[in-house]
């Protein structure tokens, strides 16, 4: 409470700097010229990834420079405050009532000993304040049965092997017959998104689009 005081008041007194370029950012936490480069809504290509449990799938910025920086502080040193400036950027990149018709946002988990370890899963807090602003219903329904190694320490062939069956569907009465967002902080291969299209299909849903909020890490 005291923090979200202080952190307020602070933000008054020192407005706060584009993260890219150093100069005043704007109310977005970015300047509009960083904005405007960064963030561009960009088509995952599905077939040639072989990703044929999603109907559809983008990513908001590429993963590098500052973009990069943010999340990675977000998730090793848990400065959750750049959920806010990196929520943004999907606001900025996506287009007011793209997503139009979508039943439910629902999110990548992480495993429990992982958000237990940490404490917050990253794509929730970047990902549901947008959500909210986009009026769409948010919806927690899946959970990684088993912990799997982080995708970028793996050939592509490793990733396959490692996401297959890492997913499970936790209320399959609200994914059935409905039109589903799945949302994910850093898209790799596409392989985890991949999987959880496939058991969020299982379950019954009629449609799953990505949306991923940065793409090509290596
Ligand atoms: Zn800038």
């Amino acid at each position: 409470m005291l923090k979200g005081w202080l952190e307020a008041l602070l933000a008054l007194i020192f407005p706060q700097r584009c993260p890219a370029c150093r100069q005043w950012a704007d109310s977005y936490g970015w300047c509009q010229a960083c904005l405007g480069r960064l963030a561009k809504a960009t088509q995952v290509a599905l077939s040639i990834h072989n990703l044929t449990a999603l109907d559809e799938c983008q990513a908001v910025v590429d993963y590098s420079g500052p973009v990069r920086r943010l999340i990675r502080d977000m998730k090793f040193r848990r400065i959750t405050r750049h959920a806010e400036r990196l929520g943004r950027l999907i606001d900025y990149a996506v287009a007011p009532g793209y997503y139009e018709g979508i039943d439910a946002v629902v999110p990548v988990p992480l495993h429990a000993d992982r958000l237990r370890e940490r404490g917050f899963n990253q794509t929730t807090l970047i990902f549901k304040p947008w959500a909210n602003r986009q009026g769409l219903n948010w919806l927690e329904a899946l959970e990684r049965t088993r912990e799997t190694a982080p995708q970028w320490e793996l050939s592509l062939k490793e990733r396959r092997k490692n996401s297959k069956g890492a997913f499970a569907v936790t209320r399959p009465e609200l994914i059935s017959g409905k039109s589903i967002l799945l949302v994910d902080d850093i898209l790799t291969s596409g392989i985890t998104m991949n999987e959880c299209a496939t058991v969020l299909k299982q379950a019954g849903a009629v449609k799953v689009q990505g949306l991923a909020l940065a793409s090509g890490a290596r």
